[in-house]
């Protein structure tokens, strides 16, 4: 990119707006690259998670919240472990992807449906219910059940229970994802 397109492409109250939610100072990175070094997703990312780091610094919001990468993360918090400034780089990652649905710039629709379709078990049972993320995730994208015959193993192992077990306390997770849904309605 060059010079004058790179200032055209500048939003300079983006990586304000991006401390401020995520709670972290981007302007102690200094490009080490220990977060991109240590992240397994590395190897099936468009871009780094450290090039994601600079462009927020740069103010570079759709290089930033238009990729794939914000979608492949696997919220693993390797990157935040790494960073010797503690970054807590796993947060910044959550921030841009919740800004990059607000913004309507998902990169990978599927990926994003399978991650709703999660979500909706943990908010309605307290955690993860298999049959459940499947049968979100099929219902939204219309499509059938991929790996059909592990079924019957998993099924017999007790992996995919029919019934989900709900937690006590599942209010209390409800009411996190309640909180969520206001802070992105406002
Ligand atoms: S949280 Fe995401 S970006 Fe960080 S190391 Fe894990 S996969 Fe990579
Ligand atoms: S590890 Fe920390 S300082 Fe190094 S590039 Fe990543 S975010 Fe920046």
């Amino acid at each position: 990119m060059n010079i004058t397109r790179l200032d055209k492409a500048r939003d300079l109250s983006f990586k304000r707006q991006v401390e401020e939610e995520s709670g972290q100072n981007l302007s102690a990175c200094y490009q080490c690259g220990k977060c991109t070094a240590g992240c397994p997703s590395a190897g099936v990312y468009d871009r780094q998670v450290s090039q994601i780091m600079r462009a927020v610094q740069m103010g570079l919001k759709e290089e930033a919240l238009k990729n794939r990468s914000l979608w492949l993360c696997l919220s693993c918090s390797t990157c935040s472990s790494r960073c010797p400034n503690n970054i807590d780089v796993a947060a910044v990652m959550e921030t841009l992807r919740s800004m990059a649905r607000r913004e309507g710039w998902v990169q990978d629709r599927p990926i994003e449906t399978f991650w709703k379709s999660f979500l909706d078990t943990v908010k309605y049972t307290g955690r993860s219910y298999e049959l459940g993320v499947m049968a979100g995730f099929m219902a939204r994208t219309l499509r059938g059940w991929g790996n059909v015959e592990i079924a019957p193993k998993a099924l017999q192992k007790n992996k995919m229970p029919f019934i989900p077990s709900v937690i006590q306390g599942r209010e209390e997770v409800a009411r996190i994802f309640q909180r969520y849904a206001d802070k992105e309605r406002s």
